[in-house]
């Protein structure tokens, strides 16, 4: 094992949000408009996100409904759902706390699976022997950017009456089976437009639903509970200043500051993803021969996100993992670890008493995982770069 030669060369972050010209501009444009709250733009962003995902395969609107994060837009739809106090939802244990919190906020439990360790997905047959007389929906995340297995998971949700709630943080744009996460059968798919994420507004979510009633609960909870909508389809003429409060809401709305950059990071979209898997089949070349697994790959035909590179270093390889991110540091790069899964979170593994033995698959990547990073902004010499340093680590 050499140590990587201590670097000269600038810092290389692990992620870096990727704003443009037409970005700021149109960030100025709403400030000056003197309306920077939820107003022209949010709509706008809501409109083109559901134009994006380009749902006719059924015939049915999509509804989009602009939020001020993923986890906002998760509560919202749980919510909408009716999931409450003794209600069970079952989601991955790989996953950001947010995936999970959501369910405690109103009141149900959380009963955590293990994953797919050739995908790192949450395992179907998992959820289907975690399903008891108090399970009320399924959350799946669409890890690092990779579909989950939505087939399996829909077809068991069908057979036990259950919901299906995507957490689609990194699933922008991810397709599963030719058809794009955020139009597939679920009830309710969120996206997160967090600084680090496939597109960002630094902080903001997407709630998308086909389901009228579901999208109309959300747009008044997303705003204390307010119903103007209803309330203006059904009389005449209403002053300006009247609104009707039917639930004590939340504050979810997202800003036009914020949407005025959701419309043209959407715009790039697809050509991030383009990009970001240049960059992945980059470092797969110069990482392949390593004691290493690389990250699993989407089916044919079908695209990944290409949000995260989870690299899992082989039971073989001379360095550990810690060793391998200190390395990294050393070098002048960052990485991370996504995630430390809930099972080993303290709250999580009090509340449920979870041993890592329950996780065998999500504990054993953990031990062995880092994300190396993989962003628009990095060139070509910065992956060679990274995956210089990881070979030197590893030799
Ligand atoms: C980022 C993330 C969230 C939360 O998104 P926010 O927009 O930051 O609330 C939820 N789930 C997963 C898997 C995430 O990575």
């Amino acid at each position: 094992m050499t140590a990587a030669p201590p670097s000269s060369l600038p810092f290389l972050p692990f992620a870096l949000p990727e704003i443009g010209d037409d970005e700021i501009a149109e960030v100025v444009d709403t400030l000056r408009s003197g309306w920077v709250t939820t107003g022209p733009k949010a709509r706008r962003f809501e409109g083109d996100f559901a134009a994006f995902l380009g749902d006719d395969t059924r015939g049915e609107r999509l509804h989009c409904i602009a939020v001020n994060s993923a986890t906002a837009g998760l509560h919202l739809a749980l919510e909408a759902l009716g999931i409450g106090p003794g209600d069970e939802v079952i989601t991955t244990t790989h996953t950001f706390t947010a995936t999970a919190e959501v369910v405690r906020y109103l009141g149900a439990d959380v009963k955590l699976v293990d994953i797919d360790p050739a995908t790192l997905n949450i395992d179907p047959q998992a959820v289907e022997a975690a399903i008891g007389p108090r399970t009320k929906a399924i959350i799946p995340v669409h890890y690092a950017g990779l579909a989950a297995d939505m087939p399996a998971l829909l077809a068991i949700a069908r057979q036990h009456g259950l919901k299906v709630v995507e957490d689609a943080a990194h699933a922008l744009p991810t397709t599963c089976q030719g058809r794009r996460v955020g139009t597939l059968d679920s009830d309710v798919t969120v996206f997160s437009f967090y600084a680090n994420k496939t597109i960002t507004t630094g902080e903001g979510g997407m709630v998308v639903t086909r389901d009228a009633a579901l999208a109309a609960r959300c747009r008044t909870m997303r705003l204390h509970g307010i119903n103007r909508d209803a309330f203006d389809r059904f009389t005449a003429k209403v002053p300006s200043w009247y609104y009707e409060v039917v639930a004590p809401g939340f504050k979810y709305n997202l800003t036009d500051i914020a949407a005025a950059l959701g419309i043209h990071q959407l715009k790039r979209a697809n050509a991030f993803q383009a990009q970001r898997m240049a960059l992945w089949a980059q470092y797969d070349a110069a990482l392949a021969s390593l004691p290493v697994i690389l990250p699993p790959q989407a089916r044919e035909g079908d695209l990944h996100s290409g949000h995260l590179y989870v690299l899992r270093l082989a039971d073989e390889a001379a360095v550990g993992r810690d060793g391998l991110i200190e390395q990294l540091f050393a070098a002048g790069i960052g990485c991370s670890v996504h995630y430390i899964p809930l099972h080993r979170q303290p709250y999580w593994r009090d509340r449920y008493a979870l041993t890592d033995a329950q996780f065998p698959h999500s504990q054993h990547a953990y031990e062995r995982m880092l994300s190396l990073p993989l962003y628009t902004r990095m060139t070509a010499a910065d992956v060679d770069r990274v995956a210089s340093a990881v070979r030197a680590a590893l030799a």
